[in-house]
C-alpha cells in the first residue's frame, strides 16, 4: 500500500517537476537566468518546496522579447490565416492529450482541488477553439466615402507586433490564454511572465505548444518576481502591448511603466462584487449560489460575489441556511476527490486573508462561520475554513476592499433602490449579481449595476464568446470575444485614387 500524501503520490508521476529547476522558455528552448539565481515556489497544500524557477531580471526579459521580435518579422509573419488556425486546432488535440498532467501540476503549483482543474478541461478547449475560429474571422471594411472623384477607402488590420503578458496565480491554466490565444490568432509574438507563486503550468502549456507545432520564439515565458521580470516586461521600449490580470495596485504601476512607449495596455483588476439577493429568489438556488460565488477556488477569483446584500424579510432564514451550508462545505487536500475547498496559494496570502479576519471583528462584524485557520492533518497546508460575517456595513473596509480569500461580507438592505445605491458604491466594477423572479426588478437593476458582467439566478459562468471589461477600477480593454481579439490588432485606413 502507498502510504505517501495524495498529492505526493501525483507529484512523482509528473515527469515534468523531476527534471531539476525550471528555467526559461525562450525561442523553444529552457534557459537559465543570466544571473543564475532562482526563487523556490511551493505547494500550499503542504508547504513543501515544490519545485526551483528561474529568477528573471531585465537582461533575461530583454532576451526573450529580443527573440519574439525577430520571431514576429520573420517566418512567423507569412503564416496565412488558415494555417494559424490550424495550428490551434493541433494545440487543442495536444492539450487534450496532456490535459491530465496540466491539471495535476496546476492544482499541485495554486491548491485548487484537482476535481475542479480537470473539470476545467472544456472551459480550456472551448477557449482554444474559439481563438482557432478567430484566426479566421478578422477582417478589415470597405467604407463607403464621400469624397469627390473615384476613391476607394478601405481599412486592413494587423497583428500588434510583441505582446507581453502579466498573469495572476489563481487561474494560469486559463489566464495565459487571454494572451496566447490573441497572440495565435492574429500573428503576433508573446513573452509571458507567470506568478512567482504558480508558474508551472505557464512553463508546461509553452514547451506543449512547440510539440504542436507553434514555431519556437512566438510564445516565450520568463519567470520571477513581479517586481523585476514584470516590471522590466511592462517597461520594455519594444513591446507593443501588455495583457495584465492582477491587481489593481499593480495595474497602476503596470499603466506607469507602459507610458515609456505607448504599449496598447489592457488590464482586468481587481473586484468587490455584489450579489444580491431578493426576498422573492429561490433560497434552495440563491443559499448554494451566492456562498460557491464566494468561496469556489477557495475565494480567489476576481469576480467573487464578497458583498452578498440580502432583503431585510428574509435575511434570517438565509443567515441560518448559509452558515449551515458553509460549515458542511469539505475543505481539504485538493488530491482528494471529496475536497470540495483546497488552501490558499501561500503562506503570505493565508496570512494576509487572515488579518482581514481581525479587522472584521474589530469593525464590529459578526463572525458566523469560519475564520480559522485549519490544522490536524492540513495544519502545514494553507487552509482556512469559508467564513461569515454577519452585520456588515458597507463602509467596513471588509465590504471595501479586495480580500481574495473565502470570506463572505453578509450586508442587509431595505429596499431595491438601496439595493442598488450599496452595491455601486464601491471602487470596483467587475461583476455583479442578482437572485430574483421579479423581471421588473431583474431589469432595473441589471441596468443600474455598474459592472462589467452580470450573473441572475447564477453565478460565474463565463463563454469565451463573450467579452467583458470593467467598470471604475476593475480594469479597462474587453476581455473575451472578439474585441478581445481586435485588441491584438492595428487598423489602418487607406484611400485609393482610381482616376
Ligand atoms: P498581483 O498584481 O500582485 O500580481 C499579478 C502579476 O503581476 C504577477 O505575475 C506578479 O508577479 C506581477 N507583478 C507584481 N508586481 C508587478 C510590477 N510592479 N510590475 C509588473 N508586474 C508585476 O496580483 P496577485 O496578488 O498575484 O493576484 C490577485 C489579484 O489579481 C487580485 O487583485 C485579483 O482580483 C486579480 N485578478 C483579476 C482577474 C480579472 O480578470 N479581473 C483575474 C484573476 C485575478
Amino acid at each position: 500500500m502507498n502510504e505517501l500524501p495524495l498529492g505526493t503520490q501525483a507529484q512523482q508521476r509528473i515527469a515534468f517537476l523531476s527534471n531539476g529547476p525550471k528555467n526559461h522558455f525562450i525561442d523553444g528552448k529552457w534557459q537559465p537566468s543570466m544571473s543564475g539565481e532562482s526563487i523556490d515556489t511551493f505547494n500550499p497544500a503542504t508547504g513543501q518546496r515544490l519545485a526551483l524557477l528561474a529568477r528573471g531580471r531585465t537582461e533575461d526579459v530583454n532576451a526573450a522579447v529580443s527573440v519574439a521580435r525577430k520571431t514576429f518579422e520573420g517566418p512567423w509573419s507569412r503564416f496565412t490565416p488558415h494555417q494559424r488556425a490550424t495550428l490551434l486546432m493541433r494545440v487543442v488535440e495536444i492539450l487534450e492529450k496532456n490535459y491530465e498532467e496540466l491539471a495535476t501540476l496546476e492544482s499541485l503549483d495554486m491548491g485548487a482541488p484537482l476535481k475542479r482543474t480537470l473539470a476545467m478541461k472544456n472551459v480550456l478547449v472551448q477557449t482554444v477553439t474559439y481563438f482557432a475560429a478567430q484566426a479566421l474571422n478578422w477582417a478589415g471594411t470597405t467604407v463607403p466615402n464621400s469624397l469627390p472623384g473615384n476613391f476607394t477607402t478601405l481599412t486592413i488590420k494587423a497583428p500588434v507586433g510583441v505582446v507581453g503578458g502579466i498573469i495572476p496565480w489563481n487561474a494560469p491554466l486559463i489566464s495565459m490564454w487571454w494572451i496566447i490565444g490573441g497572440a495565435l490568432a492574429t500573428g503576433c509574438t508573446a513573452v509571458i511572465k507567470p506568478a512567482e507563486d504558480a508558474s508551472l503550468t505557464t512553463l508546461r502549456t509553452a514547451e506543449l505548444l512547440v510539440e504542436a507545432g507553434v514555431p519556437a520564439g512566438v510564445i516565450n515565458v520568463v519567470t520571477g518576481l513581479g517586481g523585476e521580470a514584470g516590471e522590466a516586461l511592462s517597461a520594455h521600449a519594444d513591446v507593443d502591448r501588455i495583457v495584465f490580470t492582477g491587481s489593481t495596485v499593480t495595474g497602476r504601476k503596470i499603466i506607469q511603466a507602459s507610458a515609456v512607449n505607448m504599449k496598447r495596455v489592457q488590464l482586468e483588476l481587481g473586484g468587490k462584487s455584489p450579489d444580491i439577493v431578493f426576498s422573492d429568489a429561490n433560497l434552495e438556488k440563491a443559499v448554494p449560489g451566492a456562498a460557491m460565488g464566494v468561496y469556489t477556488n477557495s475565494g480567489q477569483i476576481c469576480t467573487a460575489g464578497t458583498r452578498v446584500f440580502v432583503q431585510r424579510s428574509i435575511r434570517e432564514e438565509f443567515v441560518e441556511r448559509l452558515v449551515d451550508f458553509s460549515k458542511k462545505i469539505k475543505v481539504g487536500d485538493p488530491f482528494d476527490p471529496d475536497t470540495q475547498l483546497g488552501p490558499l496559494v501561500s503562506e503570505q496570502q493565508l496570512k494576509r486573508v487572515m488579518s482581514y479576519v481581525e479587522v472584521g471583528g474589530q469593525e464590529g462584524a459578526r463572525l458566523s462561520a469560519g475564520g480559522t485557520r485549519l490544522g490536524g492533518e492540513l495544519a502545514n497546508g494553507y487552509y482556512l475554513a469559508p467564513t461569515v460575517f454577519d452585520d456588515v456595513h458597507n463602509n467596513m473596509r471588509i465590504a471595501r476592499e479586495e480580500i481574495f480569500g473565502p470570506v463572505l461580507s453578509l450586508i442587509t438592505f431595505d429596499t431595491e433602490e438601496e439595493a442598488l445605491k450599496l452595491a455601486n458604491d464601491t471602487p470596483y466594477g467587475l461583476g455583479g449579481g442578482l437572485w430574483t423572479s421579479n423581471i421588473r426588478t431583474l431589469s432595473r437593476m441589471m441596468h443600474g449595476i455598474k459592472a462589467g458582467k452580470i450573473w441572475v439566478n447564477c453565478w460565474g459562468l463565463n463563454d469565451p464568446a463573450a467579452g467583458f471589461a470593467g467598470y471604475k477600477q476593475s480594469g479597462y480593454g474587453v476581455k473575451g470575444g472578439k474585441d478581445h481579439v481586435e485588441g491584438f490588432l492595428y487598423e489602418k485606413t487607406i484611400y485609393i485614387n482610381g482616376d
